[in-house]
């Protein structure tokens, strides 16, 4: 059974968050969320995401959609803004508490994304967050920047891809990290949960699976159904890394799936096999080898 992770776009509809010139939070919140949970699923994650739309939705409702998931993990990305437009810059991931997990998973990201350029404002604890404190699983919410921020804008904008892959990659290395163990994944969101609420879980937590070294494959129908476009797959992580960095500067959005031993570097899934094709056409125009696997 893969990890259920549900991926929040901060806000939406009539309630945009943060404003700065034109520039609405929510937006950039649902196009990061969208991104990340990409990259999520195509590495095998369950995810289900708050909205994928521009539609209104309350922080309770949020913490609803991820309580009747029963998920393990809920993400919520946001962007920041100061008192005074262009006072700070730098991204921040705010968490209920310290307990757990979600220290560890929260420098992971934190750290992935200042390796972008971004000012690095660590972890803020914030137990008066609906999202945070209503949310019966571990609960992790992703200030990307500030929108008021001219620096962070432009790293949002040019970076796009790199930082979604820095968000994912920070999540997957905390929990498939060598240090979690199956018994003390189940202990950390059993303890969470009576500790938040002071009461049992409200869904009995069913035994996890042992949690296999690789993030598990998606279901064979799926799999079946997504042609992907892979222009290499490596031993080494650093190796993919450079390959990526090199995609990403010709603009594609190229990511990484951890499978049987490599690291493979993919452009795209596509549940069309023309738009694979059209999507790999392109990155054969730029001098790379490809091809399309399923
Ligand atoms: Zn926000």
């Amino acid at each position: 059974m893969a990890t259920k992770i549900v991926v929040d776009a901060g806000h939406g509809g009539s309630n945009p968050g943060a404003v700065y010139q034109g520039r609405r939070e929510s937006d950039d919140a649902l196009r990061l969320a969208m991104a990340v949970g990409k990259i999520l699923e195509a590495n095998g994650y369950d995810v289900t995401y708050t909205r994928t739309s521009d539609v209104t939705q309350s922080v309770g409702q949020k913490a609803a959609i991820a309580n009747e998931e029963g998920a393990d993990l809920f993400v919520s990305i946001h962007r920041n803004a100061a008192e005074y437009p262009g006072q700070y810059s730098g991204i921040q991931t705010l968490l209920y508490d310290e307990s757990g997990f979600k220290k560890e998973m929260a420098d992971n990201i934190n750290k992935n994304l200042a390796a972008l350029g971004f000012r690095n404002a660590g972890v803020s604890i914030r137990p008066n967050l609906v999202v945070l404190n209503s949310t019966q699983m571990p609960a992790l919410l992703v200030e990307a920047g500030f929108i008021d921020s001219q620096t962070d804008n432009q790293l949002f904008d040019s970076k796009f891809q790199a930082i979604a892959q820095a968000i994912a990659d920070g999540i997957m290395e905390t929990l498939d990290g060598p240090q979690m163990t199956s018994s003390n994944v189940d202990e950390t969101l059993y303890e969470e949960e009576e500790e938040r609420h002071r009461r049992p879980p409200m869904r009995p937590m069913p035994p996890m699976p042992p949690i296999p070294p690789m993030p598990p494959a998606p279901p064979v129908d799926q799999e079946e159904e997504l042609y992907r476009v892979q222009a290499g797959a490596f031993r080494e992580r650093q190796n993919a890394d450079n390959l990526l960095q090199l995609l990403e500067n010709d603009g594609f959005p190229a990511f990484i799936v951890y499978q049987d031993g490599l690291y493979k570097v993919q452009v795209g899934a596509f549940a069309r096999l023309s738009n694979a094709i059209a999507m790999e056409r392109e990155v054969r125009q730029k001098g790379y080898n490809t091809y399309i696997t399923t």
